[in-house]
């Protein structure tokens, strides 16, 4: 891995800047909250800089390391979550973007110490199947990072207690998707609290969502 390689730079940037806009935009994220990364064709990995809004980031504010988070082309430091990022990037070949947000409604959820893992609308359960709540810990520390761990192994979402939301995936686009669709959970979701009633899905309406040929009976 060279300075002068990750020919890929440019389109991931600019994904990372419109990603970072549409979090801010969308009020899922507040001033510096958040990070976002990609891995590059070369294995580095481009990530948001410390401190920075994710309303007025630009390309030029990005940080390129590599896998072991040494910085290769920036003046700016890296996102405090970076070890998160890195852990994650390092136990999942298949993930080249994350996204760690502050969804007000999916963290209330992470601050009552709940997850979703009940099966309740088709579109997470196809979009990132259950979500799971990872214990609290210092954000930015190893300590988070080896919480985090255990999870990686079978989800592409989770909550982070009193802290957050983390969504991963094979691009930019589909990691955001999947950020933007739990936080539109947690909001319906809290809507039928407050009706009075959650209705969960049985395991065969769950079964034929990923097979839509198959009846659920
Ligand atoms: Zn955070």
């Amino acid at each position: 891995m060279s300075a002068g390689a990750a020919a890929d730079r440019p389109h991931a940037a600019a994904e990372i800047v419109r990603v970072c806009r549409r979090l801010y935009d969308r009020g899922l994220v507040a001033g510096p909250d958040g990070n976002v990364s990609a891995r590059l064709d070369d294995g580095s990995i481009l990530v948001t800089p410390s401190g920075a809004s994710k309303g007025e980031i630009g390309a030029a504010d990005l940080v390129r390391v590599d896998c072991d988070g040494a910085r290769l082309d920036a003046a700016g430091a890296p996102s405090s979550e970076l070890r998160m990022h890195l852990r994650i990037y390092r136990r999942r070949a298949d993930v080249r973007a994350i996204v760690h947000a502050h969804p007000p409604t999916a963290t209330g959820f992470a601050v009552a110490g709940e997850s979703f893992v009940a099966p309740v609308l088709p579109e997470v359960i196809l979009q990132m199947g259950e979500v799971p709540l990872v214990p609290y810990a210092t954000p930015g520390t190893d300590a988070l990072a080896d919480l985090v761990e255990p999870f990686l192994e079978r989800h592409d979402g989770f909550l982070m207690a009193n802290h957050g939301a983390t969504t991963l995936g094979p691009t930019l686009e589909t990691a955001l998707q999947r950020m933007e669709s739990l936080e539109h959970a947690a909001r319906i979701i809290l809507s039928a609290r407050l009706l009075g009633r959650v209705n969960t899905l049985s395991a065969a309406e769950v079964l034929a969502l990923h097979d839509p040929r198959k009846d659920a009976r």
